[in-house]
């Protein structure tokens, strides 16, 4: 056992031994993989090994999931060992109208990163899997390239492959202690010896958790109950089938030794080991509850009707770590600078292996991700997701809402009203649906009286997009109210805070009292880390707005970037304002009426501060927008919430105040093509091609973090940009993912669509390129643009500027 290693990987599961490999393969030595029991001994030993790369919806997990595939084939020839991999195809069935559009924008989306998965007809879907009852089957997919393999196998190739390239690999060895220094791990304590090392790797599955708590690491994730039952061999059942992913009946059934093996992804699942998982649990199973599968198991038997005359061979439970959101969690952990996270793979982990451990080699070599990693990034959890009660109500949803229909707009329905801002019961009072994000309610659209607040999901128009509409109306024509409470509110102050935080921002900050700057936050190698606003509040004094969701992240980069002898002072402050967003034309006399301050532009020009009052209170008042009006978010010192609240209503009668929520927010702000760092903006974008160079300031003093990458960037011509998307069409629907065509090439997808009701029709953003080549201004006029949706092309306009109101007249009114 060595006494140093440069990199130390805690866990011999698929995940850790799949680091360990591309570790080498990047040339690091002095890497030591340390395994409490024996390798696969936790969950991945008993995984049903299929490996697909066709049914992803976003391109980080598609890339993953190919070059898996990819690994997967070319290990046996690396490394003499087989990975059992056998590509049998994965055939998908869709039985509703709604499944089958998703499937179809889903199998577009795939085609677009080389994924083949096609529309097959109903009689190849017969001929594909003989024995299935297909009556109620309306359309298939097939991807033929997936398959199976064995994830005993893919473990042991991928440790030997790392052992070929100098890891070393320690069973029998538990890691039970840390110890820290200056936010670093210095040494893992293992009770074969004491390691001092320079990263730490936690890829300790459903132990990662525990593992992450001996750091002070945040990694909320739960075991949870999963199912798959094998038969004894059943004529007709033979090795070649493809593995038949049955959505509806939440069940995928592939051959195994002659029979089927019948896996489960129950609606109502039982979380595990709420105490603590067993002291010697390795190469551990859980005693099945037959009774609470049955149900799920008679509907299987519908869809394979010689499942029912079959012996059962075996019926496996094992426990798999489930995620608050369905997003592994990858990188570096937030609150250290040099422990690593991956784990959390939620029933992937071994078909997104051999790409999960790609990334976070890289990652930990370089400091910067090369793929987007917003989704995936551990520094999106928040603490409040590590409470046991969290974890347990939320796992009860998470294993059936992979099968279930992935709807725009789809929220989760359990451990809900978690954070609710002041507004909150005033607002359900007026008929919100609220949505929910980094645990707060917030409300997504308002019902008319008389009419129940919820959601009827679909890939078209869904029941409240009327209501949108309204919403989306009154604030381009009169005034709005929008609770956006959820905003992450950061207080940075002391006597270093302009010096450090100029050099963090891109836009200049050193700006007088009471100015807002739009910034973004780049790493080394210029791309986008955060995008956020910088308001300066006194001399020694700042506030940063941000998402609530990027919170930790943004905490992080602030602690690793300002010196720990400097004279600043980072404070998370979200809890101590509420926040509320006022918009419109009528916005101004709306706020006049109410507040003594004089609203008007000399006095208070677009993009300042002031503190006005409303009532009896006094609020901070930011004169932005990010739905393209005129507008001010009003920050409110949380006592006073509900006080400012009722004292706008009441003043709001006259002017026809209209509550909106997050949808139309969506909208206006699409329109208007502002960005949305995570949706359509994310952290491999320098802000050159997503049209925010006007925000970055080359001039300034000291310059800023990424400025060199950037110029270089600039020099070498940009190779994609984002464009705005206008369908000709009025009626079909912009969602996400949907591809787009110039002068009949593939040159991108839509990052975020919505309904441009003032516009008139749907809306879009997202990256064009140019087989690699520069992408200028006349690329994008020239060309003539369609829009694949769920398989029919659609005409559209595209635009580097903004549709609507492109010279900001109305916003600077
Ligand atoms: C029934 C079932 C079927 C599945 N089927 C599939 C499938 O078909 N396809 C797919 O992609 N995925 C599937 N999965 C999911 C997949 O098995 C997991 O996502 C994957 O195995 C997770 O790998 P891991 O390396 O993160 O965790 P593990 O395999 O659990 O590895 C973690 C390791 O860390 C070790 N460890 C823990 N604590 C310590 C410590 N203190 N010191 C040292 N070592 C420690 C453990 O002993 C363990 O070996 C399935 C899961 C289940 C339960």
């Amino acid at each position: 056992m060595p006494k140093n290693a440069k990199v130390v990987i805690i866990g011999g599961g698929v995940i850790g031994c799949s680091i360990a490999y591309h570790l080498a393969k990047l040339g690091w030595k002095d890497i030591v993989l340390v395994e409490r029991s024996q390798l696969t001994a936790g969950t991945t030993w008993h995984a049903a090994g299929l490996v697909e790369s066709g049914g992803f919806f976003d391109e980080t997990t598609v890339g993953m999931a190919s070059y898996t595939l990819a690994l997967y084939k070319s290990l046996e020839e690396e490394t003499g060992l087989s990975t059992g991999f056998k590509a049998v195809g994965h055939l998908q069935y869709a039985t509703t109208t709604s499944r089958a559009e998703e499937l179809r924008r889903v199998a577009a989306f795939a085609r677009a990163f080389d994924v083949p998965m096609e529309e097959i007809s109903l009689e190849k879907i017969k001929e594909l899997w003989p024995l299935a009852y297909t009556d109620d089957v309306l359309a298939g997919f097939l991807t033929s390239t997936d398959g199976r393999v064995n994830p005993v196998d893919v473990t042991m190739a991928l440790a030997k492959g790392a052992r070929m390239g100098g890891v070393e690999i320690f069973e029998d060895t538990t890691v039970f202690e840390m110890v820290k220094e200056h936010n670093k791990v210095t040494s893992v304590i293992t009770d074969k010896g004491e390691i001092k090392t320079e990263f730490v790797v936690n890829c300790a599955g459903m132990w990662a958790r525990e593992i992450g708590k001996l750091a002070g690491v945040n990694v909320p994730l739960q075991p949870t109950e999963h199912y798959y039952l094998i038969t004894e061999p059943i004529d007709g059942i033979n090795a070649d089938l493809p593995v038949l992913i049955d959505l509806g009946k939440y069940a995928y059934y592939r051959e195994e030794v002659g029979g089927v093996l019948l896996g489960l992804f129950e609606p109502v699942s039982a979380p595990w080991a709420l105490n603590g998982i067993p002291k010697e649990f390795s190469f551990g199973e859980i005693n099945p509850d037959w009774d609470r599968m049955m149900p799920y198991i008679e509907e299987a038997m519908k869809r394979i009707p010689a499942l029912k005359n079959a012996g059962i061979h075996k019926f496996f439970c094992g426990p798999e770590s489930f995620t608050p959101d369905l997003g592994p969690m990858m990188g570096l952990a937030p609150e250290l600078d040099n422990f690593f996270v991956a784990a959390g793979f939620n029933s992937l982990g071994i078909l997104l292996g051999g790409g999960a451990g790609k990334i976070m080699a890289q990652w930990i070599v370089t400091g910067v991700p090369d793929v987007d990693v917003t989704e995936i990034d551990i520094a999106r959890m928040l603490p409040f997701q590590n409470t046991p009660k969290y974890l347990k109500d939320r796992a009860v949803e998470l294993l059936g809402y992979m099968f279930e229909e992935g709807f725009p707009n789809k929220h989760f329905k359990t451990a809900r009203n978690v954070r609710k801002s002041a507004f909150h019961d005033r607002m359900a009072k007026i008929g919100a649906y609220f949505g929910e994000y980094a645990g707060w309610e917030y409300p997504d659209w308002f019902a008319p009286e008389g009419i129940e607040p919820k959601v009827e999901y679909s890939w078209g128009r869904q029941n409240w997009f009327e209501y949108a509409a309204a919403e989306h109306r009154a604030t381009r024509e009169n005034v709005t109210m929008m609770d956006y409470s959820v905003m992450g509110k950061i207080l940075v102050q002391g006597r270093d805070a302009e010096k450090y935080l100029n050099r963090i921002c891109a836009n200049n900050v050193a700006v007088p009292v009471g100015r807002i700057v739009y910034t973004q936050w780049l790493n080394v190698t210029g791309t986008i880390v955060a995008d956020l606003t910088v308001t300066r509040l006194d001399e020694d004094e700042f506030i940063i707005l941000t998402g609530d969701g990027t919170i930790m992240a943004v905490q992080a980069w602030l602690r690793r970037h300002i010196p720990s002898d400097a004279h600043v002072f980072v404070t998370n402050i979200t809890s101590a304002y509420s926040v509320l967003n006022i918009q419109g034309p009528k916005s101004r006399d709306f706020l006049s009426s109410i507040t003594h301050i004089n609203m008007y532009n000399d006095a208070f020009p677009f993009l300042t501060m002031q503190e006005i009052d409303i009532g009896y209170a006094l609020v901070k008042a930011l004169r932005v927008t990010y739905v393209g009006e005129l507008g001010w978010e009003l920050y409110i010192p949380t006592e006073f919430s509900l006080h400012v609240f009722d004292t706008l209503v009441e003043a709001g009668k006259e002017f026809n105040l209209k509550l909106i929520g997050l949808q139309a927010l969506d909208t206006l702000r699409l329109e208007k093509a502002y960005r949305d760092y995570g949706g359509d903006i994310d952290n491999t974008d320098t802000p050159l091609e997503v049209g925010l160079s006007f925000f970055v300031d080359f001039d300034k003093q000291g310059g800023f973090i990424g400025k060199d990458a950037l110029l270089k960037r600039k020099a070498a011509g940009l190779k994609y940009r984002m464009v705005q998307f206008l369908l000709d069409d009025p009626e079909p629907m912009l969602h996400y993912g949907e591809i787009v065509y110039r002068d009949g090439k593939q040159v991108g997808y839509i990052m975020s669509g919505a309904y441009g009701h003032t516009l008139g029709a749907s809306i879009g953003v997202g990256p064009v390129e140019n087989e690699g080549k520069t992408v200028t201004a006349d690329y994008i006029k020239s060309g003539t643009y369609e829009i694949d949706i769920a398989g029919v092309r659609y005409s559209a306009k595209a635009s580097l500027r903004p549709m609507y109101d492109p010279k900001l007249a109305r916003v600077r009114c």
